[in-house]
């Protein structure tokens, strides 16, 4: 059979189209921020309060003014105590203050002398200065942190752990998110069995257990979506067209693995093109290079969902989804910030025939501040995404010898 070429395009091209089509999804959703990590923020959070509300002490010590502590061992009258959640008087001259960690710094003082440079005496009605201060010393200034009226996060700002107790500290208890995407998650393949159905010795011949199916529902679950998983659909047309139709009804994106070959048992393209349109990719890149992007009508083109499908092979599919799923799903969400942090890191490795594609090696950062390469680079061998950490971005016909700096991926950052 003479099957047409589709045509080769790069990464980058590849993902600036997928972006392209990633028009945020309608709708948010006002959730506790308890319940926000990971979500991308849909509102610009400005703060109506400094943060740290007032000046106020680093240290547990001394409260003073610095002019009557000019001179190591200055005696001053402790008058007042102020612990944290407290605040003090004014503060006169010749006095101290005892004062705590977190305590607002009393009217008058304008430096905290640390306890260790102190000796009490009088039951602590009295206090030696063994310390020449400096204004300002240990104090935390208001809005040293946050001012009031700045935007302390901004919409499209995905949420981190951080986030969620910056947004807690100017007073939010609920933020308004981007709606979870709802995917629909399938797997193609006559070969598949899920494991738990069938025991490893008693597996027919040709068989494999299901493992695209494993990483990538939770890859969806780490990017907030919703899935509905569809489970296995078998390498015939009917199925295939009924299982996509099915799952395009009430979903934002369709995802697929396998079957997007252009072999004869490779359902997915021409089923595709029949319900809605396809673009199907060969991207010059390694692993992972059929990618098809398309669209499912519901009621014709205005009404359509997202379809995108991964090749099969698992390291294949797992490349695919943090490079190009990964930034589409987050930019559905109204994510600003989409693309990777790229590190410059010391191969303690070497590559002497780079391949004719880009390639993305599975590294792992080692304790000499260099990567090492795992010895099987097959897009078969799921064990190298699990020995590595990440990926090295390496251009086609890149050839890489030991100390050379390369691109680093981190899938720390990649599968979050
Ligand atoms: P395909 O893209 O359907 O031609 O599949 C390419 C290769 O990936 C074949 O060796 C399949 O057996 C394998 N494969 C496809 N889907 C999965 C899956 N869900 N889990 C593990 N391997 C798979
Ligand atoms: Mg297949």
């Amino acid at each position: 059979m003479n099957v047409p070429r589709a045509p080769l395009r790069s990464l980058d091209e590849a993902l600036a189209e997928l972006l392209a089509q990633a028009q945020a999804l309608p709708g948010i959703e006002v959730v506790s921020t308890f319940e926000a990590d990971g979500r991308v923020l849909a509102e610009n959070l400005v703060s109506e309060l400094h943060v740290p509300p007032q000046d106020n002490s680093s240290m547990d010590g001394y409260a003073l003014r610095c002019a009557d502590a000019s001179l190591v061992g200055a005696m001053l009258r402790v008058t007042q105590r102020i612990p944290a959640g407290h605040h003090g008087q004014p503060l006169g001259p010749g006095e101290a203050a005892r004062i705590f960690t977190g305590a607002p710094v009393p009217p008058g003082a304008d430096a905290i002398v640390m306890q260790e440079d102190c000796e009490a005496f009088e039951d602590g009605a009295r206090v030696r200065v063994n310390h020449v201060p400096r204004p300002g010393q240990w104090i935390r200034r208001a809005g040293e942190d946050v001012t009031r009226g700045a935007v302390v996060l901004a919409r499209g700002q995905r949420l981190s752990p951080a986030a969620l107790g910056l947004a807690a500290g100017i007073g939010r208890a609920r933020l308004s998110v981007a709606r979870r995407p709802r995917v629909a998650l399938f797997s193609t393949g006559d070969e598949l069995v899920m494991p738990g159905d069938v025991p490893p010795q008693a597996m027919p011949p040709g068989a494999i257990y299901n493992s695209n199916r494993f990483f990538l529902r939770s890859l969806l679950q780490r990017l907030s979506c919703e899935v509905t998983d569809c489970g296995i659909v078998p390498d015939r047309r009917e199925a295939t067209l009924a299982a996509l139709r099915e799952a395009a009804q009430g979903h934002d994106l369709v995802l697929t693995s396998g079957g997007v070959s252009v072999g004869e048992e490779d359902h997915i393209k021409p089923s595709v093109q029949q319900l809605g349109e396809l673009d199907l990719w060969q991207i010059s890149m390694k692993p992972g290079k059929p990618f098809a992007y398309g669209k499912l009508y519901r009621n014709g083109p205005q009404d359509a969902c997202h379809f995108a499908g991964l090749p099969g092979n698992p390291v294949s599919s797992y490349v695919t989804f943090v490079l190009l799923v990964r930034p589409f799903l987050l930019r559905l969400q109204g994510a600003k910030n989409v693309a990777p942090v790229r590190m410059a890191l010391p191969a303690h490795f070497e590559l002497p025939r780079g391949d004719k594609r880009r390639e993305f090696l599975r590294v792992r950062r080692n304790a000499a501040g260099g990567l090492d390469l795992f010895s099987n680079q097959s897009s078969g061998v799921l064990t190298s995404a699990v020995w590595g950490d990440g990926l090295v971005d390496n251009p086609a016909g890149g050839t890489i010898f030991h100390g050379d700096t390369v691109q680093f991926l981190a899938f720390a950052e990649l599968t979050a």
